[in-house]
Formats: C-alpha cells, sequence, structure tokens
C-alpha cells in the first residue's frame, strides 16, 4: 500500500472529470485521476459511433482550453439549423443559426474523437497521475484530506488530496458513500440509440419529434448519416431491442414521418434507462460533485453534458483562484462560492428538460393544446425564440472565464467581477 498526496483527486475520467484536469492544465494543482475502465480502451465497431451533442457554449469552452482545435474536424458534424414537432398536432418550431448570428447552433460529435483529444492532453501534463484501470472503493473525509482506497487489479492502495472530486456519473458510489442525499425521479423511459442512413441530405438539421412513444431525435452526422435517440417506454424496450434491422426502421419511420426520406440502414442499438437525480447539495467539506453524478437529467434537447462542462469551466476558475491566493482548495469556503455560482444554471436546466417531458408525454387535452400554441408561439415569437436559442446555445446566466475565451487565473488579480 501507497500513500501520495495531491491536490486534487479527480474520481472519475469519463467526459467531466477528464475535461476538469484538462482545464486545469496551466495551474500548479498536483492532481491524480481514478478511472475503472482502462485507458484509451475502444470497442466500438467503425460503422457504431456513439455521438454526443454540443452547444455553442461548450465548444466556446474547449477552444479556450485548446481541445476543440485537436478533435479530428473530421468526427464534428455541425448543427445548423433545430426542427421542434409534435406528432399528429399542429405547430412548430425552428431555430436557425442565422437567427443567432453563430457559424453552428451546436455539433455532433462523435465520443471516441473527443475521448482522444482530451487524453492526448492528459497524458502531456506533468502534474496530472492516472490511475487506471483502478477503482475507487472507499473515501473518508478528515479536517484537512479525503483519504481514498482504491484498487488496481490484485494490488490495493491508497492516496491522499486536499479536496475529492466526484466525477464517477449518475451512478456514483462515492456520492452515496458520503450521503450526499439524492432524489431520484425514474422516468420509466429508456432511450435507444444507434446510427441511421436517411433517404434525403440532412442539411445539418436537428430533429427533435416529440410521439406517443416518446421523445425522438434525429441528428446530422457526417457522410450523412443521422444519430438517433428515441426514448421509449421501458415496457416496449425489449420488442424494440430484438425487431430485425428493416423492422426497427419501419417503426422508426413511422414515427419521425417522410421528412428525411425513407431511412435505410441502422446500427447496432444501444439501451439507456432514464432517470433524473438531484441532489439538495453538490459540496462537503473536502468533496464535491461535478457533471453527472451532480445532476443526471433526461436527453431529451441534449443538455446534460453541456451542465456538465459548464460545471467543470466554474470549478476550474474557482480553484486556480483559491490556488493564486494560496487558499486550501478543499475548504467549504472556496467550494461554497462554486456552489452559489451553479446552483442556478443546475435547477434551471434540470426543471426545463423535466418540465418539456411532462408536457410533451401528457394526453389531458389543455396540454396538447397549449404545446401545440406554445411551439407556434416560440416560432412566431422573437422574444421566445431567442430565449430558447440562447438555452440551446449554453448562454444563459453567467458565463465562466473559459466561455468568454479567457485564461484562468494564475496571479493574484482579482476574479470578483467574474462572480
Ligand atoms: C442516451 C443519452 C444521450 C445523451 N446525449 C447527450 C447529448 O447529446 N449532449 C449532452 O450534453 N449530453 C448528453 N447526454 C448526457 C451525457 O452522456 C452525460 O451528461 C455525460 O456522459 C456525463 O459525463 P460524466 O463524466 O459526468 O459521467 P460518465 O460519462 O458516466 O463517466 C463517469 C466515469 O467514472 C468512472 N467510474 C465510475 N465509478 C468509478 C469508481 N468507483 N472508481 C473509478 N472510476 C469510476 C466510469 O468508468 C466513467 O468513465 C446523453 C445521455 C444519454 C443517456
Amino acid at each position: 500500500m501507497t500513500s501520495t498526496q495531491y491536490d486534487l483527486i479527480i474520481v472519475g475520467g469519463g467526459m467531466a472529470g477528464a475535461s476538469l484536469a484538462c482545464a486545469l492544465a496551466d495551474t500548479e494543482l498536483r492532481i491524480a485521476i481514478i478511472e475503472a475502465v482502462p485507458w484509451r480502451s475502444d470497442q466500438q465497431p467503425s460503422y457504431d459511433v456513439r455521438t454526443i451533442s454540443l452547444s455553442h457554449g461548450s465548444r466556446l469552452i474547449y477552444e479556450s482550453m485548446d481541445i476543440w482545435q485537436q478533435i479530428d474536424q473530421r468526427a464534428i458534424c455541425p448543427i445548423h439549423s433545430i426542427h421542434i414537432s409534435d406528432r399528429g398536432h399542429p405547430g412548430l418550431t425552428h431555430l436557425d443559426r442565422k437567427d443567432a448570428g453563430v457559424e453552428a447552433l451546436g455539433y455532433v460529435i462523435e465520443n471516441r474523437a473527443l475521448g482522444a483529444a482530451l487524453m492526448n492532453r492528459l497524458e502531456k501534463i506533468e502534474h496530472v497521475d492516472i490511475f487506471s484501470p483502478a477503482t475507487v472503493s472507499d473515501v473518508e473525509i478528515d479536517t484537512d484530506l479525503a483519504t481514498l482506497s482504491c484498487a488496481a487489479g490484485e494490488k490495493e492502495f491508497i492516496t491522499q488530496g486536499k479536496l475529492v472530486v466526484i466525477a464517477d456519473g449518475g451512478r456514483s458510489g462515492l456520492r452515496d458513500k458520503l450521503n450526499f442525499k439524492t432524489v431520484v425521479d425514474d422516468y420509466q423511459q429508456t432511450a435507444i440509440v444507434c446510427n441511421v442512413t436517411p433517404g434525403k441530405s440532412h442539411q445539418h438539421c436537428a430533429f427533435e419529434r416529440f410521439t406517443p412513444a416518446g421523445p425522438l431525435a434525429i441528428l446530422p452526422m457526417n457522410e450523412n448519416r443521422c444519430w438517433c435517440v428515441w426514448a421509449v417506454d421501458d415496457e416496449d424496450v425489449d420488442e424494440i431491442l430484438s425487431l430485425s434491422e428493416k423492422q426497427f426502421l419501419e417503426r422508426l419511420q413511422q414515427q419521425f414521418g417522410d421528412r428525411l426520406g425513407r431511412f435505410s440502414r441502422a446500427g447496432k442499438r444501444y439501451a439507456y434507462p432514464l432517470a433524473r437525480k438531484r441532489v439538495d447539495t453538490t459540496i462537503r467539506s473536502r468533496a464535491v460533485l461535478v457533471g453527472n453524478a451532480a445532476h443526471t437529467i433526461h436527453p431529451v434537447a441534449a443538455q446534460g453534458f453541456n451542465l456538465g462542462l459548464r460545471d467543470v469551466a466554474w470549478l476550474a476558475e474557482v480553484l486556480a483562484q483559491a490556488q493564486a491566493r494560496q487558499q486550501d482548495v478543499g475548504t467549504l469556503g472556496v467550494l461554497q462560492g462554486y456552489e452559489d455560482i451553479r446552483a442556478t444554471d443546475t435547477k434551471r436546466v434540470t426543471a426545463f428538460t423535466h418540465g418539456m417531458i411532462k408536457i410533451f408525454t401528457s394526453q389531458f387535452w389543455p396540454v396538447v393544446g397549449s404545446r401545440s400554441l406554445g411551439l407556434l408561439l416560440t416560432d412566431l415569437v422573437p422574444e421566445l425564440k431567442h430565449a430558447l436559442l440562447r438555452r440551446t446555445m449554453g448562454l444563459t446566466g453567467r458565463q465562466s472565464r473559459l466561455t468568454r475565451g479567457l485564461a484562468l487565473k494564475k496571479s493574484s488579480e482579482s476574479t470578483e467581477k467574474a462572480w
């Protein structure tokens, strides 16, 4: 057993954990990342590329971190417009990059290309140690230190840090071990995701279609493929997964309609059970939750990791500032500053996605009528459209330094105005 002392121990080298360590590259914080899955493991076959949709705001954050520039550009497909509709009911909303004056409202990116850019960067940062595959089995918090019991295969080791960043995802074991109170709302829906090939060109349009069988997103990818995210009732999942490719495409076509012509090919289908998870606080002395460990939301509107990346940008800013002021980064005083900044954004996005699901799954006629009217009004009233555009682009509320294209503070200059 060995013990090493770090400023920060990040548990989980997924998108949130790895992004945080990269964001802190220019600081002097000594960082350990503990990741359960072997580093750079890649089990995805070529057509079955899993993707994530990132907002314009997330691009700005990654650009400031010099990560965006390192992503293989062939794996990025810009979203020029978004089409929102309600199957069987009138009213639709169309958002266009021209309304926002940006190159793209968002981007659909292959997960492995984003992962590769993050890992390439991490491996070059001298003050970051990567333990992978390794898992954390226990955590103990004392006045001055967090102590983590870890295992790497047969080998057990202990590592200590001033702060443990819990980035181990929605099913976070450490969140429960440290008694963060978590409220779970099970949507009794499962997202079925896969690549499909449309008959017509997608023209870089992302479709969000609410159907009686669940919300369905068809997102543009390169080589005129599309990424399908279809949230279906739990009771229908086994049947949909067992359909042949042809039967599945027919079922999808029934729900989506012919806007993109006939779907001709579907990749492997993956299933993700959906729940909303909220915590009453994201901080304890010497511990902080980020990413899905802090908030898990429905994938409708593709907000989950965009929200997590804003956590990352602000946490990096607060920690860099604390270090510049020679403060202990694990104290409640420092972490409270972070939580105060993040609370409003998290509550708004969580409530927004939850509200969409409740409204668009209701068959109660006044709600059905109101949502048709809502889609129509959002399309016609510039103020409503602008508000939705800003939310879609991840640009509501206070903006972190990384979103504004600024480096994290390294000296003792004040960032008071930033929050
Ligand atoms: C179907 C679907 C579609 C989505 N689409 C979008 C989208 O288009 N846009 C968007 O912004 N968001 C989207 N999301 C949400 C997004 O996927 C998540 O927000 C994001 O993956 C969360 O990243 P994370 O790093 O917090 O957690 P995770 O990705 O879950 O990573 C956690 C990491 O911690 C590691 N780990 C776990 N336990 C331990 C342990 N004890 N010790 C060490 N390591 C551990 C795991 O191996 C993993 O690498 C979608 C979600 C779903 C389900």
